[in-house]
């Protein structure tokens, strides 16, 4: 809720006039207590985890080929059924989980000092405290996602989350309550390191949901704009992950690829990328000198 009775008052109290975002700032959340415009939040997972990963799996579920050219492991085919049970058991873990770990964090939010008032933070800002939000998450998740995969984190709490060999982008957030309640914790951590507007929190919140719903989609699209980010893992990086399943010791960042480089737990998925492009360039000088290669294949299978 903003201290200000009208515009001129905030403008007066800012000293200059306000700019066309923050009049809209000011006319959506002017009498909007501060948890209500946290609580945003819950729509804005529910809204992307059911909207994002639709176009992609309606086209998987009805013009299957269409797709597979791009598809990382193109022999995998779920069920309509796999799909709809794992929004189901999404939607629970959100329900009965996410929803209320919400809820409850508000005081936390305010006491970091996520702000809700006057004036915006500048797109620099808001940019610098998202790539801060990044990278710590990121660490924080390497290390715990490490520590999943230890015999006694995995067998209790993180096969779940590896039942999808072949992921899709509604099982981004598909794994045991407790995982998604622990892997939480380091997204607060950037925030309350660094703490910005409610706003930037937002997109926070909506650019990780997203990238990881890009990064379990399955497929490898050559024009997604996240190819432009330094040191970004994407689909083809984590997949690989998925696809060794339980015994992976390899690729266990969920962004970037820095922390598996660094600590060496990138070195089955590199062994495997080099073996395959030899692989592709022998096929190349087969197809050349007419060798039927029409069985081979260059991705996953
Ligand atoms: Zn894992
Ligand atoms: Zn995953």
């Amino acid at each position: 809720m903003l201290p200000y009775q009208s515009l001129a008052e905030a403008e007066a109290s800012i000293g200059r006039n306000l700019s066309a975002a923050e009049n809209l700032w000011f006319w959506y959340s002017a009498s909007m207590p501060d948890y209500i415009l946290y609580y945003h939040n819950i729509a804005f997972l529910f809204l992307i985890f059911t909207l994002v990963p639709l176009p992609i799996a309606a086209a998987e579920i009805l013009f299957p080929s269409a797709l597979s050219p791009l598809k990382l492991q193109p022999k995998v085919r779920l069920p309509l059924s796999s799909f709809l049970k794992c929004y189901k058991d999404v939607f629970c873990v959100f329900f009965f989980v996410v929803g209320p770990l919400q809820l409850l964090s508000y005081p936390t939010i305010k006491m970091v000092g996520i702000r809700t008032g006057l004036p915006l933070p500048s797109p620099w800002e808001v940019g610098l405290q998202l790539l801060v939000y990044f990278l710590v998450e990121d660490y924080g998740n390497y290390w715990i996602h490490r520590a999943m995969h230890s015999q006694w984190g995995y067998e209790k709490i993180h096969h779940v989350h590896h039942e999808f060999t072949a992921p899709i982008g509604f099982a981004a957030p598909y794994a045991h309550w407790a995982e998604v309640l622990i892997l939480g914790i380091p997204s607060f951590v950037g925030p309350a390191l660094v703490p910005g507007h409610m706003i930037t929190f937002w997109l926070w919140i909506a650019l990780r949901q997203i990238e990881a719903i890009e990064t379990h989609s399955g497929y490898d699209f050559p024009f997604s704009p996240t190819k432009l980010i330094p040191f970004y893992g994407g689909p083809e990086y984590h997949d690989y992950h998925h696809y060794v399943g339980g015994q992976s010791q390899s690729n266990f960042a969920s962004v970037f690829t820095y922390c598996d480089y660094i600590y060496g737990t990138d070195k089955g998925y590199r062994y495997q990328k080099a073996h395959l492009a030899k692989l592709r360039e022998q096929w190349k000088s087969d197809d050349q000198n007419g060798t039927d290669t029409s069985n081979l294949n260059g991705k996953l299978e």
